[in-house]
Protein backbone atom coordinates (compact mmCIF):
# COMPACT_ATOMS: atom_id res chain seq x y z
CA UNK A 1 0.00 0.00 0.00
CA UNK A 2 1.31 3.29 -1.09
CA UNK A 3 2.28 5.98 1.67
CA UNK A 4 -0.65 8.13 0.43
CA UNK A 5 -3.32 5.33 1.04
CA UNK A 6 -2.33 4.80 4.10
CA UNK A 7 -2.88 8.48 5.52
CA UNK A 8 -6.08 7.79 4.68
CA UNK A 9 -7.11 5.33 7.19
CA UNK A 10 -8.73 7.07 10.06
CA UNK A 11 -8.61 5.23 13.48
CA UNK A 12 -11.60 5.79 15.70
CA UNK A 13 -12.02 4.30 19.64
CA UNK A 14 -15.86 3.59 19.06
CA UNK A 15 -17.23 2.97 15.73
CA UNK A 16 -21.36 2.56 15.86
CA UNK A 17 -23.33 1.17 12.29
CA UNK A 18 -26.11 2.06 11.75
CA UNK A 19 -28.66 5.01 13.04
CA UNK A 20 -32.19 3.39 14.61
CA UNK A 21 -33.29 3.32 17.96
CA UNK A 22 -30.70 1.21 19.10
CA UNK A 23 -27.50 2.51 17.17
CA UNK A 24 -28.48 6.58 18.91
CA UNK A 25 -28.89 5.02 22.09
CA UNK A 26 -25.40 3.27 22.21
CA UNK A 27 -24.06 6.50 21.30
CA UNK A 28 -25.38 8.79 23.53
CA UNK A 29 -23.99 6.00 26.04
CA UNK A 30 -20.57 5.84 24.52
CA UNK A 31 -20.47 9.78 23.75
CA UNK A 32 -21.17 10.32 28.01
CA UNK A 33 -18.63 8.25 28.70
CA UNK A 34 -15.90 9.68 26.63
CA UNK A 35 -15.39 7.05 23.99
CA UNK A 36 -15.86 9.42 20.87
CA UNK A 37 -17.68 7.39 18.91
CA UNK A 38 -18.24 7.87 14.92
CA UNK A 39 -21.73 6.70 13.50
CA UNK A 40 -22.17 5.73 9.99
CA UNK A 41 -26.04 6.66 9.16
CA UNK A 42 -26.45 3.59 6.34
CA UNK A 43 -28.86 3.16 3.50
CA UNK A 44 -31.87 5.01 6.04
CA UNK A 45 -30.68 7.40 8.30
CA UNK A 46 -32.95 6.87 11.48
CA UNK A 47 -34.03 3.34 10.79
CA UNK A 48 -37.21 1.49 10.11
CA UNK A 49 -38.63 4.56 13.03
CA UNK A 50 -38.84 6.89 10.04
CA UNK A 51 -41.26 5.15 7.97
CA UNK A 52 -43.65 4.62 10.69
CA UNK A 53 -46.28 7.74 11.79
CA UNK A 54 -47.12 7.48 15.17
CA UNK A 55 -45.01 5.74 17.67
CA UNK A 56 -47.79 5.35 20.72
CA UNK A 57 -45.57 3.03 22.58
CA UNK A 58 -41.99 4.30 23.17
CA UNK A 59 -41.74 5.44 27.27
CA UNK A 60 -41.56 9.33 27.75
CA UNK A 61 -43.72 10.23 24.94
CA UNK A 62 -47.80 10.36 26.62
CA UNK A 63 -48.99 11.97 23.67
CA UNK A 64 -47.03 9.75 20.91
CA UNK A 65 -44.81 10.96 18.48
CA UNK A 66 -44.16 10.72 14.50
CA UNK A 67 -41.56 8.74 14.04
CA UNK A 68 -38.63 10.67 11.97
CA UNK A 69 -39.15 13.46 14.93
CA UNK A 70 -38.44 11.15 16.89
CA UNK A 71 -35.61 9.63 15.58
CA UNK A 72 -34.51 13.50 14.88
CA UNK A 73 -34.42 14.02 18.89
CA UNK A 74 -32.64 10.91 19.52
CA UNK A 75 -29.94 12.14 17.27
CA UNK A 76 -29.87 15.36 18.47
CA UNK A 77 -29.48 14.10 22.03
CA UNK A 78 -26.16 11.63 20.43
CA UNK A 79 -24.55 14.82 18.99
CA UNK A 80 -25.19 16.89 21.80
CA UNK A 81 -22.57 15.16 23.54
CA UNK A 82 -19.98 15.00 20.62
CA UNK A 83 -21.23 11.71 18.40
CA UNK A 84 -19.62 12.36 15.36
CA UNK A 85 -22.44 11.03 13.09
CA UNK A 86 -21.89 10.92 9.23
CA UNK A 87 -23.76 10.13 5.88
CA UNK A 88 -22.10 6.72 4.59
CA UNK A 89 -22.73 2.72 4.28
CA UNK A 90 -20.61 0.45 5.43
CA UNK A 91 -19.98 -1.83 2.59
CA UNK A 92 -17.49 -4.32 3.98
CA UNK A 93 -15.60 -5.58 7.37
CA UNK A 94 -12.36 -7.18 8.16
CA UNK A 95 -12.59 -8.69 11.39
CA UNK A 96 -9.28 -10.80 11.17
CA UNK A 97 -7.52 -8.58 13.45
CA UNK A 98 -7.70 -7.11 16.88
CA UNK A 99 -8.35 -4.11 15.55
CA UNK A 100 -11.35 -4.12 13.09
CA UNK A 101 -11.23 -2.80 9.53
CA UNK A 102 -14.30 -1.10 8.09
CA UNK A 103 -14.72 0.23 4.39
CA UNK A 104 -17.55 2.96 3.78
CA UNK A 105 -19.32 3.26 0.91
CA UNK A 106 -16.66 1.00 -0.66
CA UNK A 107 -13.82 3.83 -0.14
CA UNK A 108 -12.90 4.80 2.85
CA UNK A 109 -11.12 2.64 5.37
CA UNK A 110 -11.57 3.29 9.27
CA UNK A 111 -9.90 0.98 12.21
CA UNK A 112 -11.91 0.92 15.09
CA UNK A 113 -11.17 -0.22 18.41
CA UNK A 114 -14.65 -1.57 19.36
CA UNK A 115 -17.16 -1.69 16.69
CA UNK A 116 -21.37 -1.47 17.73
CA UNK A 117 -23.22 -2.96 15.11
CA UNK A 118 -26.54 -1.33 14.86
CA UNK A 119 -28.07 -2.16 11.42
CA UNK A 120 -31.34 -3.38 11.81
CA UNK A 121 -33.73 -5.31 9.57
CA UNK A 122 -36.42 -4.71 7.29
CA UNK A 123 -39.46 -6.23 6.77
CA UNK A 124 -40.21 -8.10 3.78
CA UNK A 125 -43.01 -6.59 1.46
CA UNK A 126 -45.46 -8.24 -0.73
CA UNK A 127 -43.89 -5.94 -3.66
CA UNK A 128 -47.32 -4.75 -5.27
CA UNK A 129 -47.90 -1.33 -6.19
CA UNK A 130 -50.62 -0.39 -3.89
CA UNK A 131 -48.77 -1.66 -0.90
CA UNK A 132 -46.27 1.31 -1.28
CA UNK A 133 -48.00 3.97 -2.47
CA UNK A 134 -50.54 3.25 1.05
CA UNK A 135 -47.56 2.01 3.03
CA UNK A 136 -48.00 4.41 6.55
CA UNK A 137 -51.61 5.22 5.28
CA UNK A 138 -53.74 1.87 6.28
CA UNK A 139 -50.25 -0.70 5.14
CA UNK A 140 -48.32 -1.73 7.99
CA UNK A 141 -45.48 -4.05 9.24
CA UNK A 142 -46.09 -3.98 12.88
CA UNK A 143 -49.61 -4.81 14.30
CA UNK A 144 -48.08 -3.87 17.90
CA UNK A 145 -46.93 -0.73 16.64
CA UNK A 146 -49.98 0.32 14.59
CA UNK A 147 -52.97 -2.10 15.00
CA UNK A 148 -54.41 0.63 17.99
CA UNK A 149 -55.35 2.78 15.34
CA UNK A 150 -58.02 0.22 13.98
CA UNK A 151 -59.86 -0.76 17.55
CA UNK A 152 -63.21 -2.04 16.36
CA UNK A 153 -62.34 -1.82 12.86
CA UNK A 154 -62.05 -4.54 10.38
CA UNK A 155 -58.65 -5.24 8.90
CA UNK A 156 -56.50 -7.87 7.05
CA UNK A 157 -53.11 -9.41 7.76
CA UNK A 158 -51.24 -11.90 5.32
CA UNK A 159 -48.29 -14.46 6.34
CA UNK A 160 -48.68 -18.01 8.23
CA UNK A 161 -45.82 -17.61 10.48
CA UNK A 162 -45.75 -17.53 14.34
CA UNK A 163 -44.94 -13.53 13.73
CA UNK A 164 -48.72 -13.75 11.31
CA UNK A 165 -49.81 -15.68 14.14
CA UNK A 166 -49.16 -13.56 16.82
CA UNK A 167 -50.09 -10.47 15.39
CA UNK A 168 -53.17 -11.52 14.02
CA UNK A 169 -53.79 -12.70 17.81
CA UNK A 170 -52.77 -9.37 18.79
CA UNK A 171 -55.16 -7.42 16.17
CA UNK A 172 -57.98 -10.03 17.08
CA UNK A 173 -58.26 -8.66 21.06
CA UNK A 174 -58.44 -4.62 19.53
CA UNK A 175 -60.11 -5.09 16.27
CA UNK A 176 -64.18 -6.26 15.58
CA UNK A 177 -62.86 -8.80 12.80
CA UNK A 178 -59.27 -9.75 10.87
CA UNK A 179 -58.55 -11.52 7.72
CA UNK A 180 -55.99 -13.56 7.63
CA UNK A 181 -54.37 -14.70 4.14
CA UNK A 182 -52.39 -17.97 4.07
CA UNK A 183 -51.37 -18.65 0.51
CA UNK A 184 -51.18 -22.38 1.09
CA UNK A 185 -53.65 -24.12 2.73
CA UNK A 186 -51.46 -24.88 6.05
CA UNK A 187 -49.55 -22.44 8.36
CA UNK A 188 -45.90 -22.67 8.88
CA UNK A 189 -46.56 -21.12 12.75
CA UNK A 190 -46.13 -23.60 15.44
CA UNK A 191 -49.12 -25.44 16.38
CA UNK A 192 -49.76 -23.56 19.60
CA UNK A 193 -49.36 -20.54 17.73
CA UNK A 194 -51.89 -21.55 14.99
CA UNK A 195 -54.09 -23.54 17.59
CA UNK A 196 -54.43 -19.48 18.93
CA UNK A 197 -55.42 -17.94 15.96
CA UNK A 198 -57.82 -20.92 15.19
CA UNK A 199 -59.35 -20.34 18.51
CA UNK A 200 -59.78 -16.80 18.07
CA UNK A 201 -63.98 -16.17 16.94
CA UNK A 202 -63.21 -13.11 15.09
CA UNK A 203 -59.93 -13.95 12.90
CA UNK A 204 -60.87 -15.38 9.48
CA UNK A 205 -58.12 -17.47 8.31
CA UNK A 206 -58.63 -17.73 4.16
CA UNK A 207 -56.25 -20.56 2.85
CA UNK A 208 -55.08 -20.79 -0.50
CA UNK A 209 -55.87 -16.80 -0.79
CA UNK A 210 -53.19 -14.38 -2.22
CA UNK A 211 -53.35 -10.39 -2.31
CA UNK A 212 -54.08 -8.76 -5.83
CA UNK A 213 -54.25 -5.29 -4.36
CA UNK A 214 -55.35 -2.67 -1.77
CA UNK A 215 -57.75 -0.35 -2.61
CA UNK A 216 -58.41 3.13 -1.65
CA UNK A 217 -56.78 6.13 -2.88
CA UNK A 218 -55.36 7.92 0.07
CA UNK A 219 -56.27 5.17 2.95
CA UNK A 220 -57.01 1.63 2.47
CA UNK A 221 -60.57 0.94 2.29
CA UNK A 222 -60.50 -2.72 1.18
CA UNK A 223 -58.44 -5.44 -0.15
CA UNK A 224 -59.07 -7.75 -3.33
CA UNK A 225 -58.01 -11.06 -3.04
CA UNK A 226 -57.64 -14.28 -4.33
CA UNK A 227 -57.91 -17.99 -4.40
CA UNK A 228 -54.61 -19.54 -6.27
CA UNK A 229 -56.86 -22.79 -6.55
CA UNK A 230 -59.71 -21.82 -8.39
CA UNK A 231 -58.78 -17.82 -9.31
CA UNK A 232 -62.29 -16.80 -7.61
CA UNK A 233 -62.17 -12.98 -6.04
CA UNK A 234 -63.15 -11.99 -2.87
CA UNK A 235 -63.18 -8.02 -1.81
CA UNK A 236 -62.62 -7.57 1.60
CA UNK A 237 -63.90 -4.67 3.08
CA UNK A 238 -61.02 -3.70 5.65
CA UNK A 239 -58.74 -0.35 6.41
CA UNK A 240 -56.06 -1.98 7.90
CA UNK A 241 -53.78 -4.12 6.17
CA UNK A 242 -50.67 -5.71 7.52
CA UNK A 243 -48.22 -7.63 6.11
CA UNK A 244 -46.42 -10.36 8.30
CA UNK A 245 -44.04 -12.74 5.78
CA UNK A 246 -40.95 -12.07 7.85
CA UNK A 247 -37.91 -9.91 8.29
CA UNK A 248 -34.34 -9.72 7.14
CA UNK A 249 -31.81 -8.58 9.21
CA UNK A 250 -29.18 -6.23 7.87
CA UNK A 251 -26.31 -8.18 8.34
CA UNK A 252 -25.31 -9.43 5.04
CA UNK A 253 -21.51 -7.71 5.41
CA UNK A 254 -20.69 -9.76 8.46
CA UNK A 255 -21.24 -12.98 6.62
CA UNK A 256 -18.09 -15.06 7.27
CA UNK A 257 -17.04 -13.36 10.37
CA UNK A 258 -20.13 -13.48 12.76
CA UNK A 259 -21.91 -16.07 14.32
CA UNK A 260 -25.39 -16.09 12.81
CA UNK A 261 -28.54 -17.73 12.74
CA UNK A 262 -29.68 -19.34 9.15
CA UNK A 263 -31.71 -16.01 8.63
CA UNK A 264 -28.71 -13.81 9.38
CA UNK A 265 -29.66 -12.51 12.83
CA UNK A 266 -26.80 -12.05 14.70
CA UNK A 267 -25.67 -14.47 17.83
CA UNK A 268 -24.76 -12.77 20.90
CA UNK A 269 -23.21 -14.42 24.10
CA UNK A 270 -27.12 -14.25 26.15
CA UNK A 271 -27.33 -11.59 28.62
CA UNK A 272 -24.78 -9.53 26.51
CA UNK A 273 -24.34 -8.04 23.24
CA UNK A 274 -20.93 -9.73 22.60
CA UNK A 275 -20.64 -11.38 19.40
CA UNK A 276 -17.79 -14.60 18.80
CA UNK A 277 -15.07 -11.19 17.60
CA UNK A 278 -13.81 -9.57 21.26
CA UNK A 279 -14.68 -6.34 20.55
CA UNK A 280 -17.41 -6.17 18.55
CA UNK A 281 -20.74 -5.49 19.39
CA UNK A 282 -24.25 -6.51 18.34
CA UNK A 283 -27.37 -4.82 18.83
CA UNK A 284 -31.48 -3.59 18.04
CA UNK A 285 -33.33 -5.52 15.70
CA UNK A 286 -29.85 -6.94 14.04
CA UNK A 287 -29.24 -9.91 16.80
CA UNK A 288 -33.49 -9.99 17.81
CA UNK A 289 -35.99 -11.97 15.56
CA UNK A 290 -38.31 -12.16 18.77
CA UNK A 291 -38.90 -8.62 19.96
CA UNK A 292 -38.44 -6.14 17.38
CA UNK A 293 -39.60 -2.88 19.17
CA UNK A 294 -38.01 0.82 19.26
CA UNK A 295 -37.55 0.41 23.27
CA UNK A 296 -36.17 -3.27 23.18
CA UNK A 297 -33.31 -1.84 20.24
CA UNK A 298 -32.50 1.25 22.45
CA UNK A 299 -32.04 -1.02 25.92
CA UNK A 300 -29.54 -3.01 23.72
CA UNK A 301 -27.93 -0.37 21.92
CA UNK A 302 -27.14 1.09 25.95
CA UNK A 303 -25.87 -2.69 26.66
CA UNK A 304 -23.66 -2.54 23.53
CA UNK A 305 -21.83 0.57 24.39
CA UNK A 306 -21.26 -0.37 28.43
CA UNK A 307 -19.98 -3.61 26.91
CA UNK A 308 -17.90 -1.60 24.92
CA UNK A 309 -16.74 0.73 27.11
CA UNK A 310 -15.12 -2.39 29.55
CA UNK A 311 -13.86 -4.29 26.68
CA UNK A 312 -11.42 -0.69 25.46
CA UNK A 313 -10.76 -0.17 29.32
CA UNK A 314 -9.10 -4.32 29.22
CA UNK A 315 -7.43 -3.55 26.17
CA UNK A 316 -6.29 -0.14 27.35
CA UNK A 317 -7.76 1.91 24.87
CA UNK A 318 -9.57 3.84 27.02
P1 LIG B 1 -41.48 -16.99 8.61
O1 LIG B 1 -40.44 -16.96 7.53
O2 LIG B 1 -41.45 -18.09 9.59
O3 LIG B 1 -42.91 -17.01 7.95
C1 LIG B 1 -43.24 -16.19 6.88
C2 LIG B 1 -44.66 -16.50 6.47
O4 LIG B 1 -45.03 -15.57 5.46
C3 LIG B 1 -44.82 -17.89 5.88
O5 LIG B 1 -46.01 -18.46 6.32
C4 LIG B 1 -44.86 -17.63 4.39
O6 LIG B 1 -45.69 -18.53 3.68
C5 LIG B 1 -45.51 -16.27 4.33
N1 LIG B 1 -45.12 -15.57 3.12
C6 LIG B 1 -43.87 -15.28 2.69
N2 LIG B 1 -43.90 -14.57 1.54
C7 LIG B 1 -45.22 -14.42 1.24
C8 LIG B 1 -45.91 -13.79 0.19
N3 LIG B 1 -45.26 -13.15 -0.79
N4 LIG B 1 -47.26 -13.83 0.19
C9 LIG B 1 -47.93 -14.46 1.18
N5 LIG B 1 -47.33 -15.07 2.22
C10 LIG B 1 -45.99 -15.04 2.24
O7 LIG B 1 -41.36 -15.53 9.31
P2 LIG B 1 -41.88 -15.06 10.73
O8 LIG B 1 -41.58 -13.61 10.79
O9 LIG B 1 -43.25 -15.48 10.97
O10 LIG B 1 -40.93 -15.81 11.76
C11 LIG B 1 -39.50 -15.66 11.68
C12 LIG B 1 -38.85 -16.50 12.79
O11 LIG B 1 -39.12 -15.89 14.06
C13 LIG B 1 -39.39 -17.92 12.86
O12 LIG B 1 -38.34 -18.77 13.21
C14 LIG B 1 -40.40 -17.85 13.96
O13 LIG B 1 -40.61 -19.09 14.60
C15 LIG B 1 -39.75 -16.83 14.92
N6 LIG B 1 -40.78 -16.14 15.73
C16 LIG B 1 -41.07 -16.64 16.96
C17 LIG B 1 -42.02 -16.03 17.73
C18 LIG B 1 -42.31 -16.60 19.07
O14 LIG B 1 -41.81 -17.65 19.38
N7 LIG B 1 -43.10 -15.92 19.88
C19 LIG B 1 -42.75 -14.83 17.30
C20 LIG B 1 -42.38 -14.41 15.98
C21 LIG B 1 -41.43 -15.05 15.24
P3 LIG B 1 -45.29 -20.07 3.46
O15 LIG B 1 -45.56 -20.72 4.78
O16 LIG B 1 -46.21 -20.47 2.38
O17 LIG B 1 -43.85 -20.07 3.08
Amino acid sequence: MSEKNKQEIEHVKCLIIGSGPAGYTAAIYAARADMSPVMYQGLQPGGQLTITNDVENYPGYPDGINGPAMMQDFQKQAERFGTDVRFGLVTKVDFTGPVHKVWVDDKKEITADAVIISTGAAAKWLGIESEERLNGFGVSACAVCDGFFYKGQDVAIVGAGDTAAEEATYLSKLCNKVYMLVRRDEFRASKIMTDRVLNSPNIEVLYNHETKEILGKDAVEGVLAYNNKTNEEIKLDVTGFFVAIGHKPNTDIFKGWLEMDEVGYLKVIPGTSKTNIPGVFASGDAADKVYRQAVTAAGTGCMAALDAERYLTEIGAH
